[in-house]
């Protein structure tokens, strides 16, 4: 499978929550469910800013689909994000079972240019989703969104010593 003008869509819009959670204090990061017909069942962005770090929009998604779809729904759906899933929330898009993962830029690229701008390594460790959910479906990065998102991250992180992608 690629990325369709539909997949890129919902990409721009899990770049516009993105940076709806930058303006609200929060790190920028969005994240969408979308169904396999298409329809948008659940979208979120990073709340991070009071203090739980496990405010990821990823981690949010798996939670809520445990409680809404059915497996077979799960496994049909299509989870769109700004930035690719950390180890904490591909674990949980494993264990609930959700389908395919479309991703706007790579952890591999969060880690380089937050390595370039200095800032101090996060506490968990950088690994991509296919280390996490062995035979994962995963698209990304997208190069025509990579300057937009990078700004976002330069905004947040080059300017404070913490970091939770
Ligand atoms: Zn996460």
């Amino acid at each position: 499978m690629t990325i369709t003008a539909h997949d890129l869509a919902h990409l721009r819009r899990c770049v516009e929550l993105a940076r709806e959670a930058l303006a609200a204090g929060d790190e920028p990061f969005g994240s969408m469910l979308v169904a396999a017909d298409g329809t948008v069942l659940f979208e979120d962005r990073n709340r991070v800013k009071d203090g739980d770090a496990t405010q990821h929009p990823e981690f949010a998604i798996s939670r809520w689909a445990a409680g809404h779809l059915s497996p077979e729904e799960r496994a049909a759906a299509t989870v769109y994000t700004s930035g690719e899933h950390c180890p904490m929330c591909a674990a949980s898009h494993g264990w609930v079972g959700l389908g395919r993962i479309v991703y706007a830029t790579s952890t591999h690229q969060l880690s380089t240019w937050l390595r370039e701008w200095g800032v101090p390594a996060a506490p968990v460790a950088a690994l991509p989703i296919g280390d996490i959910i062995p035979g994962a479906l995963t698209e990304g990065p997208v190069d025509d969104l990579a300057a937009e998102v990078q700004t976002l991250y330069r905004t947040c992180f080059a300017q404070r010593p913490s970091t939770s992608p």
